[in-house]
């Protein structure tokens, strides 16, 4: 049933060369490749489609309105939102995580606390730091052991009354560590009347997610790391929530009434999309999510782990090698050194050569690279279409490295 060559044929790029040799992408936690199906929606929309949307009453603008609006409800399934006005589109996890911020701002103030941890992508951090200077209040971070797994006691000890927020992604984009966040939400609502923020971005690619389940306040995600365009993104919010909270940008379609008096502000999901939407990549992020569940989240899921568990354990045949997060519960992420040789942005141009893409440096995530005393690591994360003979390719460009560089 689950046939990779296919998978692979719906991926056109993966066809071509660099530096000579076949295209190993291997870099899929800084984006994934698209299927042709969501670049021919795109294209569609582009070419048969293009109108705004919600503002005329002419043909071309209501089919736009309805193809947004069905792409919306197949986001509101794929997450398993209550509402579809619960789904609001953003152009990505930045955008959602600094709305959310600014926001929670009038929620704060001196003194009070906002928890994140150290696996954070600088996206769920600098967001709050800036929430910090403007209200007073302060930042905790949970800490991780050396195997990158948080500390939760600390949690425990960091969760009163003073907590405002919770802030954590469910898996690490630098490490692919998986955090126990059904965990920490049920201590958070324990133990304090914060907010419940998700990080989404390394998760909604790989797992499925429910959010009603969860029960968390806000989850966030990119498009372009699951298979839609740049400048796509999500963030769910709990009806209440976003119905008490004040709108971010203001200006075209996020007013029910507006004149120099002043303004009243439009419903869901309008509240919080104003100005004129990337409608062509939300609908093509609809088609996204009509990819994956064609395949089967859990399809997905189980080659991705297989992949994982194929490349740790051949990388591990190597002598000197670090893994970074070795015994954590990981997904779709090695992230490595070979000790005592170059830095890892050598490898890189060594693997860059032989046509293997992977990451190389700090990913967005220096506090972690800090913990482990390290610049940076080479990062080896992998989609659905990749296969275990473009991980032995790895291997053999690890091995090739340490010859060159040791
Ligand atoms: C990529 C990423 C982000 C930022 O996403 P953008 O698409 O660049 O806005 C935030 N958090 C995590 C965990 C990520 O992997």
């Amino acid at each position: 049933m689950f046939d990779i060559q296919e998978i692979r044929s719906q991926f056109t790029i993966l066809n071509r060369e660099v530096n000579g040799k076949p295209l190993v992408y291997l870099d899929n936690a800084a984006t994934s490749q698209k299927p042709n199906s969501v670049l021919e929606v795109w294209n569609q929309y582009y070419t048969d489609l293009n109108a705004n949307v919600h503002r005329g009453i002419h043909t071309l603008s209501q089919l736009a309105t309805e193809e947004m609006e069905l792409s919306r409800r197949k986001i509101q399934k794929f997450i398993n939102a209550k509402h579809d006005f619960e789904v609001i589109f953003t152009k990505g996890t930045t955008e959602g995580l600094n709305l959310i911020a600014y926001i929670l701002t009038q929620k704060l103030k001196k003194d009070d606390e906002i928890i994140i941890s150290y696996l954070e992508h600088h996206s769920n951090i600098v967001p709050w730091q800036l929430l910090c200077e403007r209200t007073g209040a302060k930042l905790r971070v949970i800490p991780i052991d050396e195997n990158g797994i948080l500390q939760l006691d600390y949690l425990d000890q960091f969760l009163s009354e003073k907590t405002k927020v919770v802030s954590v992604n469910q898996v690490s984009n630098a490490l692919g560590i998986v955090n126990p966040i059904e965990e920490i939400i049920a201590k958070t609502r324990k133990n304090s009347n914060a907010y419940v923020v998700i990080d989404g971005a390394q998760s909604a690619p790989h797992f499925t997610i429910d959010v009603q389940k969860l029960n968390c306040d806000f989850f966030v995600f990119s498009g372009h790391k699951m298979y839609a365009p740049m400048g796509t993104g999500i963030l769910y919010g709990k009806q209440e929530i976003l119905e008490e909270l004040p709108p971010f940008h203001g200006g075209g379609e996020m007013i029910a009434t507006c004149s120099f008096d002043g303004t009243t502000y439009a419903g869901l999901p309008f509240k919080y999309e104003a100005g004129t939407p990337n409608v062509g990549g939300n609908i093509a992020l609809g088609a996204a999510v009509d990819f994956m569940e064609k395949i089967g989240r859990q399809n997905i899921q189980n080659h991705e782990n297989a992949l994982l568990e194929y490349a740790q354990r051949k990388l591990l045949e190597l002598e000197n090698i670090k893994i970074y997060g070795e015994k954590a519960k990981r997904t779709g992420v090695v992230s490595f050194n070979l000790v005592g040789v170059g830095i890892s942005s050598d490898v890189g141009m060594i693997l860059d050569k032989m046509g293997i893409a992977v990451r190389t440096g700090h990913h967005c995530t220096q506090p972690i690279m800090n913990f482990f005393n390290i610049a940076g690591t080479v990062r080896a994360s992998f989609a659905v279409y990749n296969t275990f003979e473009e991980i032995d390719k790895l291997v053999e460009g690890v091995k090739k490295a340490q010859k060159m560089l040791g």
